[in-house]
């Protein structure tokens, strides 16, 4: 697929988000499976993804971890 910004080549990657879950809830969920621009570095998570990401926060915010990282392979 191409970069929704740059119409660049997208490349299969891997990104580290940070979510917010609250004022003074911080997680980033790292090596998460993402296509990357290889021009401008826009990153682009597929849907199925994204749905996974959501479960992965809500079992966070069940866990009240209030910081840190997790890896999704292993929380997905
Ligand atoms: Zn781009």
């Amino acid at each position: 697929m191409l970069c929704p910004l740059c119409k660049g080549n997208m490349e299969k990657s891997v990104a580290n988000l940070p979510y917010r879950l609250s004022e003074r809830n911080l997680v980033v969920l790292v090596n998460v499976p993402a296509l990357v621009c290889e021009q401008c570095g826009d990153e682009y998570i597929e849907i199925d993804v994204v749905r996974n990401v959501e479960k992965v926060l809500e079992r966070v915010r069940g866990d009240g971890i209030s910081m840190g990282f997790v890896e999704y392979a292993l929380a997905a």
